[in-house]
């Protein structure tokens, strides 16, 4: 089915339907941008929606306006339907799987397909722009300048500032046209110009552990769980030090081992295009894009790096 026929399909279907939005735990600006988007957008169009994101919505977006709806314990009693925003599965959003429909609006390579009503584009440069091209149709009148808001900080992060290879033209076009809807240019201020001294402290003790491997080809780095409880820092602080990994010169993949619980560890990965690490990653029960991808691993920090490593060697002909 065209992407369009799909777009007017699942319109059809929501439509009079109570519907509840859930997105993946540590949420990114995607997760919370495009929630609490099509959160907005319903409530302009007066639908009885609820919006939940186990983590809350992060510090860095809670400027927007909307992030105050957004509930933290999952409550599905009053909705028809789920929607899941920017996750490969609905394990990612932290929450059980409620007794209801799901639809997956989405744009990671990997995960679980849950209806016809699915909208999976791999090659869209956020999940912002899927519900873009979703409101756009079915109501554009309701793209006010909160929805435009959430929208663009979504687009503007997942494409990291318009330089991932994904942001060509597609997104170019989105934040055109949201520019139109709103006034969007203190947003980039907002989510990158107002990190909190727990981040640098982070930053400081990853940067004094990097670490380089395969020819300097491969670059990681970790935090501990004691790390956060010694800088003051919390899971929201992580956001964007594995960029400093992956922006080395040289370097094809950069890692960041964050253990959030005790003995597991939230690997993040980036790349620069010669590696698939959703495939990678998937090889750990996790997923996510070709150049941004994550997983979990259990055990010792040693432990953790050598599993990855192995699995790292495999990939390597492609370096
Ligand atoms: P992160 O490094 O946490 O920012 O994640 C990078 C990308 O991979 C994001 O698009 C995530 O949604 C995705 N991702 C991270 N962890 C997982 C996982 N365990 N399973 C599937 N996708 C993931
Ligand atoms: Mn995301
Ligand atoms: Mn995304």
């Amino acid at each position: 089915m065209k992407f369009d026929e799909k777009v007017l399909n699942l319109i059809n279907y929501l439509k009079g339907k109570k519907i509840c939005l859930v997105s993946h735990v540590h949420p990114d600006g995607d997760a919370a941008g495009s929630v609490i988007g099509f959160y907005l957008f319903l409530k302009n169009m007066k639908y009885p929606v609820r919006a939940f994101l186990k983590d809350g919505v992060p510090y860095q977006y809670a400027f927007l306006y909307g992030a105050e709806f957004i509930e933290r314990n999952l409550d599905v009693s009053k909705s028809d339907v789920c929607v899941l925003l920017d996750a490969s599965e609905f394990s990612r959003t932290g929450f059980d799987m409620p007794d209801l429909p799901i639809i997956r609006i989405d744009h990671h390579k990997t995960g679980e397909r849950y209806s016809d009503y699915d909208i999976v584009v791999t090659d869209a440069p956020a999940t912002v722009s899927l519900i873009l091209s979703l409101v756009k149709v079915w109501d554009e009148s309701h793209i006010d300048e909160r929805v435009a808001r959430a929208l663009y900080t979504g687009l503007l992060t997942d494409t990291v500032s318009f330089i991932h290879a994904n942001s060509f033209p597609w997104a170019f076009s989105d934040a055109l046209y949201l520019s139109q809807k709103a006034q969007i240019d203190d947003i980039g201020s907002l989510v990158y110009e107002r990190k909190r001294k727990s981040f640098y402290l982070l930053l400081m003790r990853a940067l004094e552990r990097l670490t380089f491997d395969f020819n300097d080809k491969l670059a990681y780095t970790f935090i501990k769980n004691e790390d956060f409880a010694e800088t003051g820092a919390t899971s929201e602080d992580t956001d964007g030090i594995v960029r400093h990994v992956i922006s080395i010169d040289g370097v094809e993949v950069g890692i960041n081992f964050i253990e959030y619980e005790k003995g597991v560890w939230k690997v993040s990965a980036r790349g620069k295009g010669r590696i698939d690490l959703a495939l990678l990653c998937l090889e750990f029960g996790g997923g996510g894009h070709r150049n941004a991808a994550g997983c979990t691993i259990e055990g010792s920090l040693e432990k953790v790096i050598k599993d990855f490593k192995r699995a790292f060697e495999k990939w390597v002909g492609s370096l």
